[in-house]
């Protein structure tokens, strides 16, 4: 605080004093101060209570009394400055932690980003080759059940017909057909034989090297 500004202040308070009378001595103004009681009284009082009291008038001990304040708030300015430092020695640092973590929140994100997104793409990459084979597969089966259709109804067909000529038609009849029968079932038998061969595609998740290092490259250095 400075000294003018005390040196200021403590002329208001005579100048009020000037004007203030004493409680007990409504016709006498404050003038003195009290060393022991530490009050100002008028001249009136010093009789009693203050008779043994040190005084002495305000005017002269008020300049005194500055100083002395002065010299009391002396050492504030360096233990102001050891706080104003101390409060930066926190808030500093802190203000930079923040920072740091708010930086890192952000590069979190963005490898978070990079994993999903890479997930995202192999999943939506598998999907469509499993589709791709599910085609595939769909087309061939059904292939293989028409083909399969068309035998049977040729080897039903012809056991059917057989069958009605053995025991439903004359003699004369079955004799007739017989050559023809017996050339039209040789024919179907060998050229309706089971392959047996169909054999579904083998499907099967398998981590590939090159997924797994791109999500290593990505999650390496990221522990904290
Ligand atoms: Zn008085
Ligand atoms: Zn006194």
């Amino acid at each position: 605080m400075p000294h003018n500004f005390i040196v200021q202040n403590l002329i208001e308070v005579k100048d009020k004093e000037k004007r203030a009378v004493c409680g007990e001595h409504p016709d006498k103004r404050l003038k003195l101060y009290c060393f022991k009681c530490t009050k100002i009284i008028c001249v009136k009082c010093i009789d009693v209570p203050h008779q043994e009291h040190k005084c002495a008038t305000v005017e002269t001990i008020s300049k005194k009394i500055a100083e002395q304040i002065q010299s009391d708030i002396e050492p504030f300015s360096s233990r102001i400055s050891q706080f104003r430092e101390s409060l930066s020695k926190v808030e500093v640092p802190n203000k930079k932690l923040l920072q740091t973590i708010e930086e890192m929140k952000h590069g979190l994100r963005q490898r978070g980003d990079e994993i999903k997104n890479l997930v995202d793409d192999h999943v939506a990459k598998l999907t469509k080759e499993l589709n791709e084979v599910k085609e595939r597969s769909v087309k061939e089966a059904e292939a293989r059940v028409e083909s399969i259709k068309l035998a049977l109804a040729a080897l039903e067909s012809f056991q059917t017909h057989s069958m009605e000529i053995a025991s439903k038609c004359s003699p004369s009849d079955i004799t007739r057909s017989f050559n023809e029968l017996h050339t039209r079932a040789e024919e179907l038998l060998k050229s309706h034989v089971i392959t047996d061969d169909y054999c579904p595609p083998v499907v099967q998740f398998e981590p590939t090297e090159k997924l797994i290092e791109r999500l290593h490259n990505i999650v390496e250095g990221w522990i904290v």
